[in-house]
């Protein structure tokens, strides 16, 4: 059973060539042949026919020929004429022949029929291979004819000759076509084992790992795409990676908080009313963060999967806007932030999911709130502009770097790790924001230059 590719391909390449070779000498050595036996007879009936012309004047005004020595010699071939009777004129007939001819006596009468004849006898029953031609002798009484008789044991062994050199030919060639054939299977298959190669090592955890095979052919091509899919794949293992140790390292701060305070209040060390309720209180909010953060991974999780199931509605978005900050005001109390809301009249209704545009909302706001200096001014402006409505949210915060710019969505992603993790941020607000605003078909950006404040934009769909 052949399992591999190469063997096939070697296989159907040994199976083309033998067949091609084969029905080639085949037919090659039928063509030598036939053309070297074919070329005899036809030069002999040439010379019977002018051997006839010249001996025919001679013959009618009764010479004796004689043994035609010089006939036999002219035309190469045992040459005799017999007339109808079966009588020997001139010449020597071979002793085989004349005793067939009476043991047929029938067949005599063919010979003289006026016509030219010539056949092939192969050499079985022991004779020779020849060729015989039967010349009439016009206008003779009783009907005569010149018989040439001439082996072709040398022609054939020509052609013998011929054959050999054409099969030696054809399996030198068949054994430099067997070699190229192994060659290009070699050359087809090696490259599919090293991706085979590199796909197990891939498969088994190193994800490093890269073909060499490259190149504008399939397999070039099937090399390319490979390295492309491992590409894809480590960067996901690495996303995982990544992920994995950010979500470990959130959770870390505030168990090890609530960990020390509630070790504390256990041990019996805080007597003070006063402090015990501190202590308390911050458990409480160590508490509130882990839940929060277990929230945005769940939010997290359910738009990666494709699970989290949308209530779309048209929606009139400078009264959500409106209602949204009214209920989020305790984000600014204290710190006389101003709010200015700047919304084109007549806007347009847009779809979108309310719960979860107010997420959003809530996370654009918080971060405004959080990073905003005290007594400074928060803008938010609603417009419509091609089938879309924007709203764009912008502080006089400290800005972003534009270094930051591009991964401002990405999951975890801090400009200031510690004093935003102090802050209470979970790190994948922005992210879950992005994924919102794309399954409601929106768009999200964010435009900064540091040490002047941020404005980010949300659009979403009309309807
Ligand atoms: P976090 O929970 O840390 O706020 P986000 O995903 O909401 O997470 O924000 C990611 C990071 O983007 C923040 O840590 C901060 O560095 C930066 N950022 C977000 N909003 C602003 C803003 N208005 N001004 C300056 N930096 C901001």
């Amino acid at each position: 059973m052949m399992r591999s590719i190469f063997a096939k391909i070697l296989a159907s390449h040994i199976a083309v060539i033998l067949v091609t070779t084969l029905t080639m000498g085949i037919l090659m050595s039928f063509l030598i042949r036939n053309y070297v036996v074919e070329s005899r007879r036809t030069e002999l009936i040439q010379k019977g026919v002018g051997a006839v012309s010249l001996i025919t004047p001679f013959l009618q005004s009764g010479g004796n020929l004689g043994t035609l020595e010089s006939i036999s010699e002219l035309v190469g071939a045992n040459a005799w004429l017999m007339d109808s009777s079966g009588k020997v004129l001139a010449g020597r007939a071979p002793e085989r022949w004349l005793r067939r001819l009476a043991e047929n006596p029938d067949e005599l009468s063919t010979f003289f029929s006026g016509t030219v004849q010539s056949w092939v006898r192969t050499g079985r029953r022991q004779a020779d291979p020849a060729i015989v031609a039967v010349i009439p002798v016009p206008n003779t009484s009783p009907p005569s004819s010149l018989f040439l008789y001439a082996p072709i044991t040398g022609v054939t062994r020509a052609a013998d000759a011929v054959e050999r050199l054409l099969l030696f030919s054809l399996l030198t060639g068949m054994a430099a076509a067997l070699g190229i054939g192994f060659l290009i299977s070699r050359n087809l298959t090696k490259p599919i084992e090293n991706i085979i190669v590199s796909a197990d090592t891939f498969a088994k955890g190193n994800f490093d790992t890269r073909t060499q095979v490259t190149g504008s052919d399939e397999i070039g091509r099937l090399g390319q795409t490979f390295n492309g899919m491992a590409q894809a794949i480590a960067g996901l293992e690495q996303n995982r990676r990544d992920f994995l140790a950010n979500v470990s390292h959130e959770l870390k701060t505030p168990v090890a908080s609530i960990q020390a305070l509630a070790e504390s209040l256990a041990d019996g060390l805080v007597t003070d009313q006063s402090h015990k309720q501190r202590y308390l209180a911050n458990i409480v909010a160590e508490t509130g963060r882990i839940d929060r953060l277990l929230n945005d991974l769940l939010d997290m999780s359910q738009l990666e999967s494709g699970e989290l199931r949308l209530k779309i509605e048209s929606l009139d978005l400078a009264n959500l806007v409106t209602s949204h900050i009214d209920s989020h005001l305790h984000l600014f109390s204290g710190r006389h932030i101003q709010i200015s809301i700047n919304a084109q009249p007549n806007l347009p209704k847009i779809q979108a999911d309310p719960h979860r545009l107010g997420q959003v909302l809530t996370n654009l706001l918080s971060n405004a709130a959080r990073y905003a200096p005290d007594g400074s001014e928060i803008k938010l402006a609603l417009t419509a502009s091609n089938s879309c409505v924007a709203l764009s949210v912008t502080d006089q915060g400290p800005g972003i770097p534009a270094a930051d710019l591009p991964y401002i969505f990405d999951r975890f992603y801090r400009v200031e790790k510690s004093r935003v993790r102090s802050d209470g941020g979970t790190g994948l607000g922005l992210a879950i924001s992005k994924k919102l605003m794309t399954v409601m078909e929106g768009h999200i950006a964010v435009k900064s230059i540091e040490g002047e404040g941020a404005t980010f934009i949300i659009t979403l769909p009309t309807v």
